[in-house]
């Protein structure tokens, strides 16, 4: 489907023939070098993006800096107004934003309006809790004292997102550093520049509208930007979303110079099925999680470990549904698998396939780069022997390749899910309610996420989301991760007209 990516961009507010100069934020033209970015369906140049230099993104973290004096004293629900506006637009602007997300990153446009609807969900969700920021009461040791804990705004925060969810994740972050009282700095994806510059126009428009432009800031940039951020003592929280080496990096430096950093990394999801579960759920489950956005969602499905009595029927039945995927064009009515994102994607992909081969897997469907322009391969289902010997299983290989192994029992089966380094998502598939429970408990699953009778992928933005070890153990979006993005300070007030210390001790 020819879709006209100028069209989309200027229904978006963004006009083209600027593009190469905007992209720093609203405030400031971009001086850096160009950025291409390609359209993965056909490997063709979808546009060209300016990115920032290091003076522009110093003025853009100082001009954030600035705003935020103003931006941490207008009420919090004045902040939720804000965010209310920015999430009316998204709305309005749903159909073009979730096609130009397909456009640019190759997920097929049900989940590209799915990533808008998130967009819209989490602003929904910080416009309520901006009248919630609530901190506790306590009682005091200490007679006519009260004490009590009070969060308050942390600064400016920097946001380095992946390309694989090139909005929503900007949105899990800011929506709520938003109304906490932060400025924000954005880094997208070299990838994905286009959507990124398609949402800071909607933000711009969101924000002047009342009277606080510059709150949320845009800088388009590579690793090279990333690592600015990274070392920037101007901001105290830089969010990372991204992969486990660069994470590792990322944490480092921030570490060194003693700032916060919220980690998103890697996942190596699986899913357990047990001899009495539902097989036509966990059919579903596992493919939209192995398949689904092409296997390139954090909490993709990597590993199966299936009990014995079934892992058979299990497995025919998985190469029967994914005979049923079709591959193409993510704008297409009735695709269900669109393409990796670059070339190097496809080339770690059938790397990743040649070492499964050399361990002893066995492909049991698909496998294959398609001979067509773009970077389209098939979804690779892999029978695979003991996850012990079989090393490829511990990484994850951010494309749709599947493992299934089998297992004998239900501890037989969380040892090996917990036995890799990685953390975030988990699910079992069971109609035993002992097993079900087993697996949620402190001798189950080790993921921030464990989920029973639904798959590892698709979470809802009113819980935190988030990963153990390797994964980064940051939570973003629902719950109380509003959190991180504040400062808590402890106030004790003494209310009477004598001074006693603590614990007794006397002193004067
Ligand atoms: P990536 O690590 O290559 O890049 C992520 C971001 O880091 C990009 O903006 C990139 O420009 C920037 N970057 C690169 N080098 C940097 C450096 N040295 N210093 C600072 N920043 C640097 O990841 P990707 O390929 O864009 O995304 C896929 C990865 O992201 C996968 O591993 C996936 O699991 C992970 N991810 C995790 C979550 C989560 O919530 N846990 C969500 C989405 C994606």
């Amino acid at each position: 489907m020819t879709v006209d990516v100028n069209r989309l961009l200027e229904e978006l507010g963004v006009s083209s023939e600027g593009m190469s100069g905007v992209c720093a934020s609203g405030f400031r033209e971009a001086s850096g070098a160009e950025l291409e970015t390609l359209n993965p369906s056909t490997g063709e140049v979808l546009g060209r993006v300016r990115t920032a230099a290091r003076a522009d993104y110093d003025a853009v973290v100082d001009h954030a800096r600035e705003r935020f004096a103003a931006w941490r004293m207008r009420p919090a629900p004045r902040r939720g107004e804000v965010v209310r506006r920015l999430g009316e637009l998204l709305r309005q602007h749903k159909e073009a934003l979730g096609a130009l997300v397909s456009l640019e990153m190759g997920k097929i446009l049900s989940e590209g309006l799915g990533e808008v609807q998130e967009m819209i969900d989490i602003c929904d969700f910080a416009v309520g809790l901006s009248r919630q920021l609530h901190g506790l009461t306590m009682a005091s040791e200490r007679p006519r004292h009260r004490m009590m804990e009070q969060w308050h705004p942390l600064g400016t925060v920097g946001v380095i997102t992946a390309f694989n969810f090139p909005v929503a994740v900007w949105a899990w972050n800011v929506a709520i550093a938003a109304i906490c009282g932060d400025a924000c700095v954005w880094k997208p994806s070299p990838v994905t520049p286009l959507c990124s510059v398609a949402v800071q126009r909607l933000v711009e428009q969101a924000f002047a509208e009342h009277e606080a432009d510059g709150v949320l800031c845009l800088a388009v940039g590579g690793a090279e930007a990333g690592e600015w951020m990274a070392d920037d003592v101007r901001l105290p929280l830089v969010s990372f979303t991204g992969s486990i080496p660069v994470g590792r990096q990322v944490a480092t430096r921030i570490g060194s110079r003693l700032g916060r950093s919220l980690l998103e990394l890697g996942g190596n999801n699986a899913v357990v099925v047990l001899d009495d579960a539902d097989l036509e759920l966990a059919v579903r489950a596992i493919t939209f999680g192995a398949v689904g956005t092409a296997g390139q969602r954090c909490t993709s499905t990597r590993r199966v470990f299936a009990q014995r009595g079934i892992s058979g029927q299990l497995t025919e039945r998985l190469i029967a549904a994914y005979e049923t995927v079709r591959i193409g064009d993510p704008l297409e009515e009735g695709t269900l698998m669109g393409p990796l994102s670059t070339r190097e994607a496809v080339l770690r992909y059938e790397a990743a396939l040649r070492s499964a081969g050399e361990e002893g897997g066995e492909v049991l469907w698909g496998g294959k780069a398609l001979d067509r322009p773009g970077f389209f391969v098939e979804p690779a289902l892999v029978w695979a022997p003991r996850q012990h010997e079989f090393s490829i299983a511990w990484k994850e290989t951010f494309a749709p390749i599947l493992y299934l192994f089998d297992v004998g029992d239900l501890d037989e089966a969380i040892a090996a899910q917990n036995a890799v380094t990685q953390g975030l998502s988990s699910a079992i598939f069971t109609d035993s309610m002992r097993a079900a429970e087993q697996f949620l408990s402190a001798m189950g699953s080790d993921c921030g996420i464990a989920n029973v009778n639904i798959g590892t992928s698709g979470a809802e933005i009113g819980g935190a989301f988030g990963g153990e070890k390797e994964t980064g153990g940051g939570r973003e979006a629902g719950s109380d991760a509003w959190k991180a993005y504040m400062r808590r300070q402890t106030c004790t007030i003494n209310w009477g007209s004598e001074l006693p210390l603590a614990q007794g001790v006397r002193f004067l």
